[in-house]
């Protein structure tokens, strides 16, 4: 089965996030950051376990999400990218969007809206 990979440098955000999509039955894998979250999604790739969705952080040390995203798009442009974030500045979303984000979601967020929308990412 395809997995779900929450990648955030707080390890209270990653928990609460895998605890409120956790429902949907994906297994879910952390990272703490975009360097980290590269290395897992190839690590598995090599397993043959497919990704389902990543979220993801903005501000992270390392790599930060938006780095991440551009890195990532380059050899898989489907698998969807919702970034998770307390940024809300218009310049900084309509860069991840340029990037290839599949959505943008203000932290912190209520569990409903975030169950909303990765629902719709993973179908
Ligand atoms: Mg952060």
């Amino acid at each position: 089965m395809s997995y779900i990979l929450v990648v955030d440098d707080s390890p209270t955000i990653r928990t609460s996030v895998e605890f409120t999509i956790k429902e949907f039955g994906f297994p879910i894998k952390q990272a703490e950051n975009g360097a980290e979250a590269l290395d897992t999604i190839n690590e598995f790739k090599g397993k043959g376990e497919d990704l389902a969705l990543v979220v993801i952080d903005v501000n992270m040390p390392v790599m930060d999400g938006i780095s991440f995203l551009k890195e990532f798009k380059k050899t898989d442009r489907f698998t969807p990218v919702l970034i998770l974030t307390t940024e809300s500045e218009g310049a900084k979303i309509k860069e991840g969007k340029d990037a290839g984000a599949a959505g943008w979601m203000i932290k912190p967020f209520k569990p409903e809206n975030l169950k909303d929308v990765v629902m719709k990412l993973i179908q």
